[in-house]
C-alpha cells in the first residue's frame, strides 16, 4: 500500500491540505477558508474535515502522518505554536497535541518558511544543495535556514526569523516591537506603504499610483511596468533592503543558493539588479561569488511538499 502523508499550509486566508506520496506526488488536494474564531479548536475542526475530505479521492493508501505549516514561531520538539500574528487564537496552542488526539495519526508541527525552505530543498530551486537560504516575501518577510542539510531552528525553535533584521537602524515601526526591520521595506505590505509614502513626499499627483485607492503590490509592479518612475523607484528600494539583509547573511552562512519567493517575489526584474548591486558591495567577495541567488520554482506548494518531506522523515 501506497504511504502517504496528510500536508496542510494553514495560512491566515486559506487552509489547504494535500494527500502526498513519498516521492512528492501531489494526489489530491483540497482548500478552505481559514476558519476565524477565538477558539483554536475550530482550526483543528477544519483540518480533520479537510482531511477527511482530501483522502475520499484517493484509494489504497495509508496515512502515516498529518504534518502542517504554520504562520508563526513554534516549538518543533513540544508541537507548539509560541506565537501566531495572524491566527492569534493559536498563541500557545499544542496544535500537535489536538490533532493526534482528533485524528488518531502521528501529527508534525513547522514554520511556513521552514517548511517552504525544506520544500524548495527537496524538489525545488535548491534541490540537493545542502546550505541554503530561503526567502518569502508576502505579507511579510519569512526566512528558512538550511545548514549541512539541516533546518536551522536554534534553540527554542524561533530561528530564521530574517525578516526582522535591521536594515534602516531608525526606520519604520515593525509589528515585532522593533523598527527598520527589512519586512517593512521589502513586503508586499511595504511595497504599498512606499508608494503611498514617495506619492505624498514627491507630491506627484501625475503618478497613475495616486489614482488607485485599493492599491496592492500587484498593482504597484503593473504601474511600474508601464513605466511609472516612482513605482519602478519602490522596487528598486525593495532590492535595496534585500541586498542590504542578504549582504550579511551571505558573509555570516556562506550559502551556495539562496531562493527567493512569495507573492511579492513578483517583482523580480524590477528588484534583483538593486539587490545584487548591494550584496557585491557589502559582502566579501568569495561568498558572494559562491550564492546563486534563485527564483523559487515550487510555488504555493513548497510549503505544503517540505512538511510532507518532514512528515516521511520523522516516521
Ligand atoms: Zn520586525
Amino acid at each position: 500500500m501506497k504511504k502517504i502523508v496528510l500536508a496542510t499550509d494553514l495560512g491566515g486566508t486559506n487552509l489547504r491540505m494535500a494527500a502526498v506520496s513519498s516521492s512528492g506526488e501531489i494526489l489530491s488536494r483540497v482548500k478552505y477558508k481559514t476558519p476565524r474564531s477565538e477558539n483554536a479548536q475550530e482550526i483543528v475542526e477544519s483540518m480533520a474535515k479537510a482531511a477527511k475530505e482530501c483522502m475520499a479521492t484517493v484509494e489504497d493508501c495509508e496515512v502515516i502522518a498529518i504534518a502542517a505549516a504554520v504562520p508563526g514561531t513554534i516549538n518543533f520538539e513540544k508541537g507548539l505554536i509560541f506565537k501566531a500574528p495572524n491566527l492569534p487564537e493559536l498563541d500557545r496552542f499544542e496544535m500537535v497535541k489536538a490533532l493526534e488526539e482528533k485524528l488518531q495519526i502521528k501529527a508534525i508541527l513547522e514554520n511556513d518558511a521552514n517548511a517552504a525552505a525544506i520544500g524548495e530543498s527537496w524538489l525545488g530551486a535548491s534541490k540537493n544543495v545542502n546550505n541554503s537560504i530561503m526567502v518569502t516575501l508576502g505579507t511579510g518577510v519569512g526566512g528558512g535556514i538550511i545548514i549541512e542539510g539541516k533546518i536551522l531552528r536554534g534553540i527554542d525553535g524561533t530561528a530564521a526569523e530574517i525578516g526582522h533584521i535591521n536594515v534602516e537602524p531608525e526606520g519604520h515601526p515593525c509589528g515585532c516591537g522593533s523598527f527598520g526591520c527589512v519586512e517593512q521595506y521589502s513586503s508586499a505590505t511595504a511595497i504599498v506603504r512606499i508608494a503611498r509614502e514617495l506619492i505624498e513626499r514627491e507630491e506627484n499627483e501625475f503618478s497613475k499610483i495616486s489614482e488607485k485607492e485599493d492599491l496592492t503590490s500587484a498593482d504597484i509592479y503593473e504601474i511600474a511596468n508601464e513605466g511609472d518612475d516612482i513605482a519602478k523607484e519602490v522596487f528598486r528600494r525593495q532590492g535595496y533592503y534585500l541586498g542590504l539583509m542578504l549582504a550579511g547573511l551571505i558573509n555570516t552562512l556562506n550559502p551556495e543558493t539562496i531562493v527567493i519567493g512569495g507573492g511579492a517575489s513578483a517583482g523580480w526584474d524590477l528588484f534583483i539588479d538593486s539587490l545584487k548591486e548591494q550584496v557585491k558591495i557589502r559582502s566579501y567577495c568569495e561568498p558572494a561569488n559562491r550564492a546563486k541567488i534563485e527564483k523559487a520554482r515550487l510555488g504555493d506548494d513548497a510549503g505544503i511538499l517540505g512538511v510532507a518531506k518532514l512528515g516521511f522523515e520523522k516516521v
